[in-house]
């Protein structure tokens, strides 16, 4: 006798085979009051769902957020209270491969957060590096796009990545970054994640500060050489998924100390760099590590689909406390995260279980495709018939100054806001010559691999800008490479 469960139709009654369809005798024609076998095949039909564009590539898991010092005084947000305990969700993703790329290109990686908190979602969508590509979101599609694939033949082309990056020299910061050892991590476990962005807090006396998140991971830094990478994409594409999914399942959970740069709200506007500029970062020196908490993965999803496919990680998502700023990028992202999820997932997303509140929901939301929480009347605001009115505590949160006219800019008002400054710091002060050669050898190795004129000449240009030496070595490598490839 079996103890296995019946198996049922989607409809809750057992189902008559699960290996025979219906026909009219053994070789017969099916029929079509075979609706079991019609649901199994139209199902998996809708499997699918649009892929994420960018960050499709990618994996996670449930933990817990601890805060181990007292910040109080830069914010009033629950999750960030002494000794507070918050459930959480982290998802790391390479930007620019499809669903099923290998998990060590070499690219960003995405480390996006969600703070199940008592006073609703809090979400971090950072990435691996503390700084990014641009810093104006008019350009971030066209950045996509030219990582992507050409249009004629489908296939990534370093010439458009280059030709992209030469002509927006503010890429230069990360693009330095990214070619370095940390451009390729050992595991998503041997990485730190950084909000990248500046944030806003708020205090409980109305103050408010600007910070930056630094997720410092516990494990150390690793990383994988190119050649390692190269190999381990042919040998096993999911490395990065499979050794997070180990980790936790053999019980050697995964930490990271959340630590903060805070800088007092009045200083934006004198910094020597806009701080407010996400190719940048604000030195340690400037602005020291505060520490605030530890995040820990202890659990691994049960369903990929449901609790990571769709989850869905949006900048907006902020709890009285915590606030967006004047990062153009970043006010950008606070639509269109969101605006993707809808498109992604339908407009009730958020109440698939992964991205529901852990707080009661009291929107004025209402109908949509795949509702599936019942709305109460009053459905307007103001009603006399107690319905939740707004915490108005929350209208003074933001509490920005702008004024002038119009404009589209470039901003040029902080005294060392040029392109290449701190790129030629990170490549002459913080890696050691064997971080530096190997910065080299792996800019010599992507460029000589079909990068063309005019972008070409342009590489050596954009090198020799973020450092002498580096630019006139990776003009040596190149053209020696490429004098090699051609015979001469
Ligand atoms: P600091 O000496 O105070 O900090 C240097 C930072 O560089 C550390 O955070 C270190 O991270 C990080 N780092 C070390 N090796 C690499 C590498 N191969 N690739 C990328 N980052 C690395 O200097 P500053 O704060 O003045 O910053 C100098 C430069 O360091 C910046 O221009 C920036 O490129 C880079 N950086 C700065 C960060 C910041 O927030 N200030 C954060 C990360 C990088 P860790 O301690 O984890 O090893």
């Amino acid at each position: 006798m079996t103890t296995r469960p019946f198996t049922t139709t989607d409809g809750g009654a057992p189902a008559p085979s699960d290996e025979r369809s219906l026909t009219v005798g053994p070789d017969g024609p099916i029929l079509l009051q075979d609706h079991y076998l019609i649901e199994q095949m139209a199902n998996f039909n809708r499997e699918r769902i649009p892929e994420r564009q960018p960050h499709a590539k990618g994996a996670g898991a449930f933990g817990i957020f601890e805060v181990t010092n007292d910040v109080s005084r830069y914010t009033r947000a629950a999750v960030f209270q002494p000794g507070v305990k918050t459930d959480m969700l982290a998802r790391f993703s390479t930007v620019a491969g499809e669903r099923g790329s290998p998990d060590t290109w070499r690219d960003p990686r995405g480390f996006a957060l969600k703070f199940y908190t008592s006073e609703g979602n809090f979400d971090l969508v950072g990435n691996n590096t503390p700084i990014f590509f641009m810093r104006d979101p008019m350009k971030f599609q066209h950045f996509i796009r030219s990582q992507k694939r050409l249009a004629r033949n489908n296939l990534r082309d370093h010439n458009m990545q280059w030709d992209f990056w030469t002509l927006s020299p503010e890429s230069a910061h990360q693009v330095t970054w990214l070619m370095g050892d940390r451009g390729i991590p050992k595991t998503w476990r041997h990485m730190n994640g950084y909000g990248s962005h500046t944030y806003s807090w708020i205090n409980a006396d109305g103050e408010i500060f600007w910070v930056k998140y630094h997720f410092k991971t516990d494990q150390g830094i690793e990383f994988l050489t190119q050649e390692e990478a190269d190999r381990l994409a042919g040998e096993d594409a999911d490395y990065h998924t499979r050794d997070l999914y180990e980790a936790i399942e053999g019980g050697q959970y995964p930490s990271w100390t959340l630590k903060v740069q805070i800088m007092p709200f009045e200083e934006a506007k004198t910094y020597r760099f806009n701080p407010f500029d996400l190719t940048k970062v604000w030195p340690h020196g400037d602005y020291p590590l505060i520490d605030v908490g530890t995040m820990t993965l202890n659990r691994n999803v049960e369903d990929y689909h449901t609790e990571m496919e769709q989850a869905a990680f949006e900048p907006n998502n902020l709890v009285p406390g915590t606030g967006l700023s004047p990062d153009k990028m970043l006010l950008a992202r606070g639509f269109s995260y969101a605006d993707a999820h809808r498109a992604r997932l339908g407009v009730n997303y958020k109440q698939i279980p992964v991205n529901s509140p852990r707080v009661e929901v009291h929107s004025y939301s209402k109908d949509g495709a795949m509702r599936i929480q019942n709305v109460k009347d009053p459905v307007y605001a103001p009603n006399s018939y107690g319905g939740p009115v707004a915490d108005e505590s929350r209208a003074a949160e933001v509490r920005w100054m702008s004024d002038g006219e119009m404009v589209r800019s470039a901003y040029t008002l902080h005294a060392e806001d040029d392109d290449w400054g701190q790129a030629g710091t990170l490549v002459r002060e913080v890696l050691d010559d064997a971080a530096r050669e190997r910065l080299a050898n792996n800019i010599i190795g992507h460029v000589s691999n079909g990068v063309k004129e005019p972008v070409l000449s342009r590489v050596f240009e954009y090198w020799r800008n973020v450092d002498a030496d580096l630019g006139k070595k990776v003009e040596e490598g190149v053209r020696a490479r490429l004098n090699h490839t051609n015979g001469v």
